[in-house]
């Protein structure tokens, strides 16, 4: 078993379970990619055992803290097993579900999403990598499944080293016309019925995090009687989709995607609502605001959805000018009385940080608000007591005075 000495008071971190280490902690000690090392303080004290990443600044990412614990096939199936059964236990009305979201299930670098019969899959860490096979049979054992498609496709794997990867992992042996199963899906959201393709869509497919807010914004569109809707970073529609459930009548789609926006319209038909109530507008966000207002256009209720602006703190300051920006637009082109769901999926940037942001956006645009609600992602995206970084999700639900 290979050794990692940590450099003298860096071992204060892992003391208190936040399971990452990073290069320049460590005096000493090496190992292969995605090898089991055990990690020790300058003193020699046992920390934890985890995975060794070479090509990455997060040198070491912790398996488990307990000397006693052997890292073997049994230890994965073991995760994915309690990953799952907590999923069970939430008895979530939706057949898209994450299953296992990260260092939250004790998995860093694995985040699975299922989708009915289909699960959709990311290996990000060299940790993980390397225990691919074994994670892919826990999965199908836990979940009773046969389809795993591998979503490997991000940055992430770049700073790990690793190649990407996309294709079926795990598919029942092919008929003789060699047939694989569409990796298109419908899953059951709200009440509503959305599709997705594990191959084309984004991450995993699908965003499941904000499944609790599109529900809270179709219950806010009909208590509210909005008629007119914005949805900024649409994507496939499922804030569309909730306005429109919730008795709006116009209803305005922006994305950057073609693909995405074409699947958005197709929602609202699969969901039985009037295709000429819903606009998809293949067009970037920050220049249709502002085409918005030199036309004079206004809206009972805007979604701000954007992609992340601050992968990591060192980005938080650039970022905050882009969130305020937006968000100074949207409380702009609102009708007073009118509702802004506004989020940012930045790790970088802070709950408290994002409402001073979008406090900074009132006061620019000249419009105050009551804050109805802070918005964070559902219940199947958990973070660690100990690791706070993992809570990346922030929102916030506003009612222009
Ligand atoms: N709200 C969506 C998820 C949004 S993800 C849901 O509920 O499913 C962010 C989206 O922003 C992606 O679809 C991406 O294509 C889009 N996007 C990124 N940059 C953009 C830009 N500058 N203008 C418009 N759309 C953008």
């Amino acid at each position: 078993m290979k050794t990692i000495t940590l450099r003298e008071g860096k071992e204060r971190s892992l003391l208190k379970r936040h399971p990452w280490v990073f290069q320049g902690s460590i005096a000493k000690g090496g190992g292969d990619v995605g090898e089991t090392v055990r990690v020790q303080a300058a003193d020699g004290r046992f920390l934890a055992w985890g995975a060794f990443s070479p090509a990455s600044q997060i040198r070491v990412r912790a398996w488990s803290f307990d000397e006693a614990e052997r890292i073997d096939a049994a230890f994965f199936q073991r995760k994915i097993q309690q990953a799952v059964a907590f999923r069970q236990r939430l008895a979530l009305d939706t057949t898209g579900i994450r299953l296992i979201h990260g260092e939250a299930d004790g998995l860093p670098g694995l985040i699975v999403d299922q989708y009915g019969e289909l699960l959709s899959a990311q290996f990000l860490s060299a940790g993980i990598e390397r225990w691919k096979d074994v994670i892919a049979d826990a999965l199908l054992a836990a979940t009773g499944g046969q389809y795993l498609y591998e979503r490997s496709d991000t940055n992430a794997r770049q700073l790990e080293g690793l190649p990407m990867v996309t294709g079926w992992l795990r598919h029942p042996p092919v008929p003789e016309d060699g047939s694989h199963r569409a990796t298109e899906v419908t899953i059951h959201e709200n009440g509503w019925q959305l599709t997705l393709d594990v191959a084309e869509g984004h991450k995993t497919g699908y965003y499941l995090d904000q499944r609790d807010n599109r529900g809270h914004f179709a219950r806010l569109v009909r208590r509210l009687g909005c008629q007119t809707v914005l949805n900024c970073y649409s994507y496939t529609g499922g804030f569309s989709v909730a306005a429109l459930a919730g008795g709006a009548r116009e209803v305005t789609s922006v994305d950057s995607s073609g693909p995405s926006l074409a699947r958005a319209s197709a929602h609202v038909a699969l969901n039985g609502f009037d295709p000429a109530a819903h606009t998809a507008l293949d067009a970037d966000v920050n220049g249709s605001l502002r085409r918005f207002l030199e036309e004079g256009r206004r809206f009972d209720a805007i979604v701000l959805d954007p992609p992340k602006f601050a992968p990591t703190a060192a980005h938080a300051e650039r970022a905050a000018r882009a969130y305020k920006d937006i968000n100074r637009l949207a409380l702009k082109l609102l009708n007073p009385g009118g509702l802004l769901l506004t989020f940012s999926c930045s790790g970088g940037v802070s709950a408290d940080l994002f409402h001073k942001i979008v406090a900074g956006a009132g006061i620019d645009a000249g419009v105050d608000g009551y804050l109805l609600q802070r918005l964070e992602a559902t219940a199947d995206h958990p973070t660690s007591i100990y690791f706070p970084e993992g809570e990346y999700l922030k929102g916030l639900s506003i009612v222009r005075k």
